[in-house]
């Protein structure tokens, strides 16, 4: 059964794994809703404890909850609809690697796994199919510039044309 808050959760994370970041279409399906904090754990169908995730990030999650001695060390989970994860991870963009910039964000993408080997890739080919859309606006934006350059030099040919024959220019 389809939870009620499905399609608001998974607009809400832009039909994309709320922890790992691909979306339906790199994995070529719907994902699933997590219960960030898990059921088993007490964890509500409020819109606050659903994150639209991935089944591997979801299963690499499972039924973990922080206790009080996890949460002294720093270990629990970051809600990507709540925390400011930036603050807490890295992406490192020549290696495609996550990096923790806090003991939480350390636990974070160990527990969820996120440098396993087919993120890392993903990632890569992420920058650059963003690296080939640089290029290309900048090329977009080069050429425009050139057609006004040539369109100039095409009046001023015709200019010096008109007056070398002692024609009057026709435009
Ligand atoms: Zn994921």
């Amino acid at each position: 059964m389809r939870y009620p808050l499905f399609e608001a959760v998974r607009e809400r994370f832009q039909r994309a794994c709320g922890y790992c970041g691909v979306t339906e279409i790199t994995v070529g399906g719907e994902l699933t809703l997590d219960h960030y904090r898990p059921r088993a754990a007490g964890g509500s169908d409020d819109w606050d404890n659903l994150v639209y995730a991935c089944v591997r990030c979801n299963q690499y999650k499972g039924d973990f909850w922080p206790d009080s001695t996890d949460l002294a060390d720093g270990r629990r989970i970051l809600h990507p609809g709540v925390d400011d994860i930036a603050g807490h991870v890295v992406t490192d963009e020549n290696t495609g690697y996550l990096h923790g910039l806090t003991p939480t964000g350390v636990f974070h993408i160990a527990l969820l796994r996120l440098n396993r080997s087919q993120l890392v890739t993903h990632r890569l080919a992420q920058r650059l199919q963003r690296v080939f859309e640089e290029k290309i606006r900048l090329l977009e934006q080069q050429n425009a510039e050139l057609q006004k350059t040539i369109a100039a030099q095409e009046r001023y040919l015709a200019l010096l044309t008109a007056q070398a024959t002692g024609r009057r220019p026709s435009a």
